[in-house]
Formats: C-alpha cells, sequence, structure tokens
C-alpha cells in the first residue's frame, strides 16, 4: 500500500526539496494534502503535477485565483485554513512540517494528532511549543524526526545511546555569509548579500537567520527541547565546510560526529524512509566521491555575532525562547523589508529584552497555545514600539 503524505509548506525549499524526493518513488507515496501561502504558479504546478486531494492556501488572494483556475476540477478540495479540513479517522503515514517561523506551529500540532509520523523542519513551533507538541505527539502515538541537519544527525548519533553517557554536543554553524568579511563593512550589509548563503540553499527567514547566527541560537534552543538536555551539555562551533553537522563527545573520551555534503535532501530522504536506504538509487543523487582535504572547527566570535551573548540569557527564564523567536521574525521581516539595516537587527533584539515589561512575560507559563501567542504578541508588539520609537 502507498503511504499517505501531507506536505505544509509545499512551495518552500524543504517542501520542494521533500516533493522531488516523492516524485522520484511515485510507486511509494500518494501525496493528500499540501498546504502553501502565496506562490500562485507553484501552487498550481503543483496541484496538476501532484494530484493532492487538499490544498489549504493561506493567503485569500492566492486561493481565490487558485479557485477560479481549477473551478472545474472535482477531485480537489481547496481550504484558506487548516481548521477548515474535514477529520477523517485515518492518519496521514508522513507528515512534512515546513512552514516557517511561528505560523506553522497550529498546523504543527493539528497534524501532530493525524499523523503516524512527522517530520518537523520547523525549529519555530519546537522553540515556542515543544511542550504541547510533545504531549500531543506521545497521546497519539505519533513518531517525530527532527528536519533541521543538526537534530538529524544528533538523533542519528544518539541511538542507543543513554543520555548521561554524554559529555557535550557540538551543533555546527557555518558561520554564514559574513564569516570573514571585515566587521568595519558590516554597517553596510544589504539584503542581496544577506541572502546568499556560501553552502545551503534555503528560504528566506533562515537565511537571514544564517547571518546573523540567530540560526544557531534556534537551533540550540531547539535541540535542548528536543533531545532534553541541559543548554550546557551544547557547545556552538563554527565549521565552514559544513559537512559535520553535530559532534556527540562522549564521557568514555570518543567522539562521534555525523558527515554529509551541505544538502537537505540527504537528512529529508532518510528521515522520509527512516530505513538503510541507497541515495543514489532512490532518487538518483549523485554524491561527491572525494573527501575534503580539511575540516576546520573555529570558536564563535561574539563581536561578529552578538546574539551569542544570548545563550546566558536564555538559561534565565522558561518563556524567553518565546521572545526571542518573536523579537527576531519581526526583525529579519523588517530588514527584508529594508525598514532596518542588518546591523540593528542585533541592536533592536536586545533593546526590546530590556524593555521594563520583559521578565514579567519571560517567567510566565506557556503549557496552553493561547499562553504561547500573548508572549509572543507581547513581544512582537514592543519590537514594533521599540523601532518606531528610536532612530538608530
Ligand atoms: P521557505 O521560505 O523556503 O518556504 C516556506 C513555505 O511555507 C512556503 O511553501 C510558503 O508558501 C509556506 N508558508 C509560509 N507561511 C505560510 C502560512 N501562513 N500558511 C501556509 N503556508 C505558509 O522556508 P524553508 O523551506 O527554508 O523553511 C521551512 C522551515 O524549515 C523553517 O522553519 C526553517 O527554519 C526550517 N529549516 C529549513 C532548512 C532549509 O534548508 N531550508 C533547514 C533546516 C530547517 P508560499 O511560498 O506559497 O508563500
Ligand atoms: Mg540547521
Amino acid at each position: 500500500m502507498k503511504k499517505t503524505i501531507a506536505v505544509l509548506g509545499s512551495t518552500g525549499s524543504i517542501g520542494s526539496t521533500t516533493l522531488k524526493i516523492i516524485n522520484h518513488n511515485k510507486k511509494l507515496f500518494n501525496i493528500k494534502i499540501l498546504a502553501a501561502n502565496s506562490n500562485y504558479k507553484k501552487i498550481c504546478n503543483q496541484i496538476k503535477k501532484f494530484k493532492p486531494s487538499i490544498f489549504i492556501i493561506s493567503n485569500e488572494r492566492t486561493l481565490l485565483k487558485v479557485k477560479k483556475k481549477f473551478k472545474k476540477n472535482k477531485k480537489i478540495f481547496l481550504f484558506n485554513k487548516f481548521s477548515e479540513i474535514p477529520t477523517n479517522k485515518k492518519k496521514i503515514n508522513i507528515t512534512i512540517s515546513a512552514i516557517p517561523g511561528i505560523s506553522g506551529l497550529d498546523s504543527t500540532l493539528r497534524f501532530i494528532k493525524k499523523s503516524d509520523k512527522m517530520l518537523l523542519a520547523n525549529k519555530e513551533s519546537v522553540i515556542c511549543g515543544w511542550q504541547l507538541i510533545n504531549k500531543e505527539a506521545k497521546k497519539n502515538k505519533t513518531k517525530i524526526l527532527p528536519l533541521d541537519s543538526e537534530h538529524f544527525s544528533i538523533h542519528k548519533l544518539l541511538q542507543g545511546i543513554n543520555l548521561s553517557e554524554i559529555h557535550k554536543i557540538y551543533i555546527t554553524a557555518s558561520g554564514g555569509p559574513f564569516l570573514n568579511l571585515p566587521y568595519s563593512k558590516f554597517s553596510k550589509i544589504t539584503y542581496k548579500q544577506a541572502l546568499k548563503h556560501p553552502k545551503w540553499s534555503m528560504g528566506k527567514k533562515i537565511s537571514i537567520d544564517s547571518a546573523t547566527m540567530m540560526n544557531k541560537i534556534l537551533e540550540l534552543i531547539e535541540a535542548k527541547k528536543l533531545f532534553n538536555l541541559d543548554y550546557s551539555k551544547f557547545e556552538i562551533i563554527i565549521h565552514p565546510q559544513s559537512l559535520v553537522h553535530a559532534i556527540v563527545e562522549f564521557k568514555s573520551g570518543i567522539s562521534k560526529f555525523l558527515y554529509h555534503e551541505p544538502n537537505m535532501i540527504i537528512p529529508i530522504t532518510n528521515a522520509i524512509f527512516d530505513t538503510k536506504i541507497d541515495i543514489r538509487k532512490l532518487i538518483n543523487y549523485k554524491l561527491k566521491n572525494n573527501l575534503p582535504t580539511e575540516l576546520n572547527f573555529i570558536p564563535v566570535d561574539k563581536r561578529r555575532f552578538p546574539v551569542i551573548n544570548l545563550i546566558p540569557i536564555l538559561k534565565k527564564h522558561k518563556s524567553t525562547p518565546i521572545i526571542i523567536n518573536a523579537i527576531n521574525e519581526i526583525l529579519v521581516d523588517q530588514f527584508i523589508n529594508k525598514k532596518i539595516s542588518f546591523n540593528s537587527i542585533n541592536k533592536y533584539l536586545f533593546m526590546v529584552l530590556k524593555d521594563k515589561n520583559y521578565k514579567k512575560y519571560a517567567i510566565q507559563s506557556a503549557n496552553k497555545l493561547k499562553h504561547i501567542y500573548k508572549i509572543d504578541q507581547w513581544a512582537r508588539n514592543t519590537t514594533y514600539k521599540i523601532i518606531n520609537e528610536s532612530n538608530i
């Protein structure tokens, strides 16, 4: 029997890579549900090519256009909201959750309940709502596999390992496009330069997060939550080649690392099949045959990447991750829309964390969705307020 698949964020970088893998193995999979936002052209192409039964299109204008185009097609049901999908007793076999930002949290939670296995790329939903996601996964017996390459690597390295055996886990960072840019030039960094990642091809938000190194802070929180380990067990290290994605140092003195080419097709294919595979045959993937002549590991320069100073702050209050995530989402969006400079992303971030009401929200418990959204909303409003009131 074919495995049923749902891809949330199907027109994005992770979503498109997933569909490429599925397309190579059409006999094994049946695409049931796709979800995207506003990319009309890609949505139409995916309807024609993959013939999903349901497509959720969050952008209303795009939804109307797609409805018009496919009005004679009786085999596809188009919805605007995840809450509109009819309940089906049969679970989806594999859901890929890849809608970026906290906007991916609601769909992640809904699909955790109706999937046998979830491949979780949306790190922001782990950061803000892991407690709820994990609870629903346990209740509904849903298996979760992290797709983020570092977390997929840690997951693989820790198979069959007792957590008490771990001394330290290193999360590697490429250093992004500005690893070697003279610091004096940081004030002139443009959006286009920040998008040009030297190793990975990714969506806009995560590319900017990689340029500021915020992506690693988000990944540190993601790893702490997914693997239920203390922050002190993790260290961020720069590895410019982006070939080693995580290193686990055991108390025994032995370290293991996971190495693969910097292409998300490798963790995604391995997670979809979740068994021993031959990637060359399965998806006709051409692996490079030569090993690198050097692998470098360098400590992070805090002047270049001030977000590293967030680590001690993270440890203090339980809802700080929700606040940092929300501030960052707004600041990245403002930078993408050319409203603020690259350097002011960090400046505003630390200004919001100094707001007089910060602690009041950071200490709050967030064990319900409405609590998460309340804290998130405070951080968003305060970020806008601080941007409007200051003139950096
Ligand atoms: P992209 O920006 O490339 O794609 C985002 C996708 O989500 C698009 O399909 C977009 O639709 C859709 N989308 C956005 N908002 C909504 C919404 N409100 N409702 C429905 N669909 C929506 O992102 P990436 O694929 O790069 O990243 C996805 C997630 O995976 C992020 O959380 C990221 O941190 C994580 N991740 C990504 C990696 C990568 O290599 N790209 C690596 C590790 C983690 P549309 O295009 O139609 O607007
Ligand atoms: Mg990553």
